[in-house]
């Protein structure tokens, strides 16, 4: 049987020269390769409780919607900015160069409720900390973090080291 990590196909320099891009078409277009990769991550976070789930924009949208759905759980989108028709509270974070937005709605968690969050890959952990930072805001508590694939060179996880986090796949 074929490993989960055999289904990610990598693209040397992409997009741009240096990086290595990880990328998850190849899980998605195999039956077999997305099946096995929503088992595992839902495996992963079958003794965490949670009411929400949160996925980011766009490919965490992918692997969040499933583990919603399954789980009996609410979905929630975190979207880039302008994306929201109703009221949200945003954050701003930092990316390779310049800055990005993050936004949410302002009621899609409720004070208290517990939300796993959900993307497709870690690498800075920018991402995954200005999710937790939005969730924070409206009163939600993170129970947890998972994502498909982890970069460990670049030491997200020491970024977001008081939160529980689980990775399917783990690169060095
Ligand atoms: P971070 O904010 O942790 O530095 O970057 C993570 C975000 O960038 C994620 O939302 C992820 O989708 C995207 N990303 C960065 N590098 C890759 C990659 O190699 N493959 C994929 N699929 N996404 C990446």
């Amino acid at each position: 049987m074929k490993d989960l990590k055999d289904y990610v196909r990598t693209i040397p320099d992409f997009p741009e020269k240096g990086i290595m891009f990880r990328d998850i078409t190849s899980v998605l277009q195999d039956p077999d390769g997305f099946h096995l990769a929503i088992e595992t991550m839902q495996n992963m976070v079958a003794d965490l409780d949670f009411d929400v789930v949160l996925g980011a924009e766009s490919r965490g949208f992918i692997f969040s919607a499933p583990i919603a759905y399954n789980r009996g759980k609410a979905l929630v989108p975190v979207r880039k900015k302008g994306k929201l028709p109703c009221e949200t509270i945003e954050v701003e974070y930092d990316l390779e160069y310049g800055k990005a937005v993050l936004e949410l709605h302002k009621d899609a968690i409720k004070p208290g409720q517990k939300v796993l969050l959900v993307d497709d890959l870690m690498a800075t952990g920018g991402t995954i900390e200005a999710m937790i930072k939005l969730v924070e805001k409206l009163g939600g508590e993170v129970a947890g973090v998972a994502v498909l694939m982890e970069l460990k060179g670049l030491n997200g996880r020491e970024r977001i080291k008081n939160y529980r986090l689980d990775a399917a796949i783990s690169y060095e």
